[in-house]
């Protein structure tokens, strides 16, 4: 017998993943309320029915386009949603202003989706979508992968 081509995900791993998959509550991932700060240029802001609340800043958001286009690039990258892409560092530093949307309308009863000032709006935020990105520090905690103890 030969445990030979059998791989073992690493307890983290492990651990990571499910976090990522876990089945969430239809609570959980039903807005009760859904304010989205256009006008000051924050971001979106959501109260949960199970009492969560989350909010991201809409330069957050662009970077995190749910879109299949958005998705494959990030992933050519190595970007997690969210994740900045990185500043060219052999050019004289350009200033882009933060994106920021036009609009936004709701689609459907299950997501939300930004017209955003550069023009792109392929990408459709889905409640669910939100509540697995949320960036507070209880769910970023969560899913934090292992590092060193800091000092
Ligand atoms: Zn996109
Ligand atoms: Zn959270």
């Amino acid at each position: 017998m030969t445990h030979e081509g059998i791989r073992f995900a690493s307890r983290e791993q492990q651990q990571r993943e499910s976090a990522e998959n876990r089945p969430l509550s239809r609570i959980a991932v039903t807005p009760d309320k859904v304010r989205v700060l256009l006008t000051e240029g924050k971001g979106l802001e959501i109260d949960w029915k199970d009492g969560h609340r989350s909010a991201w800043s809409f330069a957050w958001l662009r970077e995190a386009c749910p879109c299949a286009t958005c998705i494959e690039q990030r992933a050519q990258e190595g970007r997690k949603p969210g994740q900045p892409k990185p500043k060219p560092t052999n050019l004289l530093p350009m200033y882009t202003a933060p994106a920021k949307p036009k609009s936004a309308q709701a689609v459907g009863r299950y997501a939300i989706q930004f017209n955003w000032l550069d023009g792109h709006s392929g990408g459709i935020y889905s409640w669910e979508y939100l509540r697995r990105v949320c960036q507070c520090g209880e769910c970023t905690f969560e899913s934090a992968e292992p590092s060193g103890t800091p000092n």
